[in-house]
C-alpha cells in the first residue's frame, strides 16, 4: 500500500507525558498507510521519507474520547429542566423517562446521535449504559472504548435485581470489536454501599461522583434530598453519616482504571484524596452548568496532578455530544487556563481503555482529523481547535478512519 502524506500549517501530535505541554509542529506532515500512522513530524523530515504529502490549509490532530456520554439517552433531547439541582432534575428525568416512547425513536436517536459524534471528531467512549442497547450502534459507528454497565439501588433487594438484570443483559449482548463492557455503580446516592465498593473492587468501572452537594449532605449527615430519597424507598437504615464527603466516602475503593465523572462538589481534601487514588477525574462542564449551574475546580485538579479527561453527559442534560464544546466552555469561562492544557483532556483514549486513541503514535490507528483553517492564520493551534473549532462545533474531516474490525 503506498503511504498517504498529507501536510499543514499545523500538526498536534496529541497527548504527551504526564506533565508535558504536547506537541505543535509549525508546517508538518503525517504519513499514513491504512488506517495507521508511519509518521507524524516536521513536513521535511516526513516527505524526505515518504514523498511529498497533499498541503492541506488545516491543523491535522489525532481523533478525540468523549470519555462519559449516555448515548441510550439520546431521545431525551430537550426533555428535562435543569437549573435546580441533582436531587430536582433526577426526579423531572425520572418522569420523562416513564413516559411510553416507540423503541424505534430511541434507537434512532442513537444512530443519528452516534454519527453527530463522527463529526465532531470522536473515535473512543466511556458510554454509560443502562440496557446495553447503545453497544451496537456505537460498534456500527466504528468506536472503540469501554460501555460502563450502570446499575443501581439502594436497598439489598433493589441492588440484587439490578445486578440480576445486568447479568442477563450481558448475556444477550453480541460482542463488539473495539468495545469492553465494565460494569459499574451509578453514584454514592444511588447504589447499595456494599455492592458499590464490590462493583469497583472487581476492575475498570465509572461513577457519577460529587455531582452536587446534596451528594455530600448526605453521606456527611444524612440529610437533605438524597436522604428523603432514601427514605422514601425503605432504605432509611443506610442514613448513618458514612464520610465527611462523597469523595472520602468511595476513595478507598478508586484505582487508576477507574473513572470519577463530575467532581463538581469537591474541597481540598476531596482533591487531595482523589489525586491519591489515581481515578481519572471525566469533567462535563455543559451538564454542570445546565444542573447544577456549577463548574468543577478544573484549575486544582490539575495542580493536584489528578488525571483528566472530558465527556458530554447525555442529551438530557447537555445540548451535543461534542467534547470540544465542554473544553470550549473551560475556556471561556477559565481563561487562566491555556487551551494546551484542556485539549489534552480529549485525547485521554487510556481512561476509557482505548489508548491507541490520542496520539499520533507510529504503528498505531488513533484516527485523524483535519479541522479546516479556512484561511484563518493562527499562532496558537490549540487554542484555534477549542475556542474557534470546537465553540462553533464545526465538523472534522477524516483524513483516517479506524474501522471497529481494526480494532483489538
Ligand atoms: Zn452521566
Amino acid at each position: 500500500m503506498t503511504p498517504r502524506v498529507y501536510s499543514a500549517p499545523w500538526v498536534l501530535a496529541g497527548r504527551a507525558a504526564a506533565g508535558a505541554t504536547p506537541a505543535a509542529l509549525r508546517d508538518g506532515a503525517v504519513a499514513l498507510e491504512g488506517d495507521r500512522v508511519l509518521a507524524a513530524g516536521p513536513r521535511a523530515a516526513v516527505e524526505e521519507r515518504f514523498g511529498a504529502g497533499e498541503r492541506l490549509d488545516a491543523v491535522i490532530l489525532p481523533a478525540l474520547v468523549n470519555a462519559h456520554l449516555h448515548l441510550e439517552l439520546s431521545h431525551m433531547a430537550g426533555r428535562v429542566a435543569g437549573g435546580e439541582g441533582l436531587p430536582a432534575w433526577i426526579h423531572l428525568f425520572i418522569s420523562a423517562r416513564a413516559l411510553p416512547r416507540p423503541e424505534e425513536e430511541a434507537a434512532q436517536a442513537m444512530i443519528m446521535s452516534a454519527e453527530d459524534m463522527v463529526r465532531a471528531g470522536v473515535a473512543a467512549v466511556g458510554d454509560v449504559s443502562n440496557t446495553l442497547g447503545s453497544v451496537a450502534p456505537l460498534a456500527a459507528a466504528g468506536f472503540s472504548g469501554t460501555v460502563y454497565q450502570e446499575v443501581f439501588g439502594v436497598t439489598p433487594a433493589r441492588i440484587e435485581a439490578a445486578l440480576a438484570g445486568a447479568r442477563a443483559a450481558r448475556a444477550a449482548c453480541p460482542p463488539a470489536p473495539g468495545l469492553r463492557i465494565a460494569l459499574s455503580p451509578h453514584a454514592v446516592y444511588s447504589t447499595h454501599g456494599a455492592t458499590l465498593g464490590q462493583l469497583l473492587a472487581a476492575g475498570p468501572a465509572s461513577i457519577h461522583l460529587a455531582e452536587d452537594p446534596a451528594e455530600r449532605a448526605l453521606c456527611a449527615t444524612g440529610t437533605g434530598d438524597f436522604a428523603r430519597m432514601f427514605s422514601s424507598l425503605g432504605a432509611a437504615r443506610s442514613l448513618r453519616p458514612r464520610a465527611r464527603s462523597a469523595v472520602a466516602f468511595v476513595a478507598e475503593h478508586l484505582a487508576p482504571h477507574h473513572l470519577a465523572v463530575h467532581c463538581v462538589d469537591v474541597d481540598e481534601d476531596d482533591v487531595a484524596l482523589l489525586a491519591r487514588t489515581g481515578a481519572t477525574v471525566v469533567l462535563c462542564p455543559r451538564s454542570n452548568r445546565f444542573i447544577v449551574g456549577k463548574l468543577p475546580p478544573v484549575a486544582a485538579l490539575l495542580a493536584a496532578g489528578v488525571p483528566l479527561a472530558v465527556g458530554t453527559d447525555s442529551l438530557a442534560s447537555c445540548p451535543s455530544l461534542s467534547p470540544l464544546a465542554d473544553l470550549a466552555l473551560l475556556r471561556r469561562e477559565l481563561p487562566g487556563i491555556p487551551a494546551a492544557t484542556l485539549l489534552p483532556l480529549a485525547w485521554n483514549g487510556l481512561a476509557v481503555g482505548a489508548p491507541h486513541v490520542g496520539a499520533l503514535a507510529p504503528g498505531a490507528a488513533p484516527g485523524v482529523l483535519a479541522a479546516p483553517l479556512e484561511g484563518a492564520r493562527v499562532e496558537d493551534p490549540f487554542d484555534f481547535v477549542v475556542s474557534a473549532f470546537g465553540a462553533e462545533e464545526r465538523p472534522f474531516t477524516w483524513l483516517a478512519r479506524p474501522r471497529a474490525e481494526a480494532l483489538a
